[in-house]
């Protein structure tokens, strides 16, 4: 394998050979934002890279099991990327709590009894510059938008905490983002985690972007620790450098996520 499909780490490399072996086994998780769709300041106009869907497409037709996991809900995702047809995806929304596929449709728990009250007192107080993004399950804070969004996020997340602990809500941290929702709600390496108990891979891949995907870059990390080959993609970005450290593959932005999955299901299929 070269060119797009190149590990910097001896295990990526092992778990890359896996992946293009046995596809079958293959277990490939996918972050939809900064991932498989170039990060804008509006989350509902995130489109996807060119060529995303077509990856997705092929990647979902040669290897065992295909999901995007994802923190905002699985029904947006699944329209923002234009996957409606896509058989053989899972996309699981708010950290794993919704699945969506095309043959079962989407499955998702009933909201936290605090989410009406969150919802007004951040609508009451939102700090100036920040924008609310309603999303189901849970409630967002966006900041980047904002003339200064490094304040803005500091007032947004001090509100957000607040609200937190006046409606028994959890608050979860991401890129200019603060968010509420269920309390015990999961991470990416927990909807990660269920899924290989569910699918018994071989091997695992898991692609990200961002500080909350350090959870999923961890399940790797522990997956490959069992024994199974295991590979962390990251796409660059310079906000999550700490995330950065655990891949084994640094692709540069969304557009060569796009290439190197085209370029694995191509060699998978061969
Ligand atoms: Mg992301």
């Amino acid at each position: 394998m070269t060119g797009v499909i190149e590990s910097r780490t001896v295990a990526g490399t092992a778990g890359l050979a896996a992946l293009v072996a046995d596809p079958a086994g293959a277990l490939v998780t996918l972050d939809y934002d900064g991932t498989l769709a170039p990060i804008v300041e509006r989350p509902e106009d995130a489109a996807p890279a060119p060529g995303a869907l077509a990856a997705l497409t092929a990647c979902a037709r040669t290897f065992g099991t295909v999901a995007i996991v994802t923190g905002r809900p699985a029904a947006v995702v699944v329209s923002l990327a234009g996957a409606t047809d896509v058989d053989h995806l899972v996309v699981l929304g708010h950290y794993g709590e919704e699945r969506w596929t095309r043959a079962s449709g989407l499955a998702a728990p009933p909201e936290h009894p605090g989410l009406p009250a969150a919802r007004r007192l951040l609508a009451e107080r939102l700090p100036e510059g920040a924008r609310i993004e309603e999303k189901g399950l849970s409630v967002a804070v966006h900041t980047r938008a904002a003339p200064d969004p490094d304040a803005t996020l500091a007032a947004a997340t001090a509100l957000v905490e607040e609200v937190a602990s006046a409606t028994g809500l959890a608050v979860n941290h991401g890129r200019y983002v603060v968010e509420l929702r269920a309390p015990g709600a999961r991470d990416k390496g927990d909807a990660i985690r269920a899924l290989v108990a569910e699918r018994r891979p071989a091997t695992l891949l898991f692609a990200g972007d961002d500080l909350v995907d350090l959870p999923a870059y961890e399940a790797v990390l522990a997956f490959r620790g069992d024994g199974g080959d295991a590979v962390g993609v990251f796409v660059d970005n310079p906000e999550a450098a700490t995330v950065r450290a655990l891949a084994d593959v640094v692709v540069p932005d969304t557009e060569a996520c796009v290439a190197f999955l085209h370029a694995l299901a191509h060699a998978a299929a061969r």
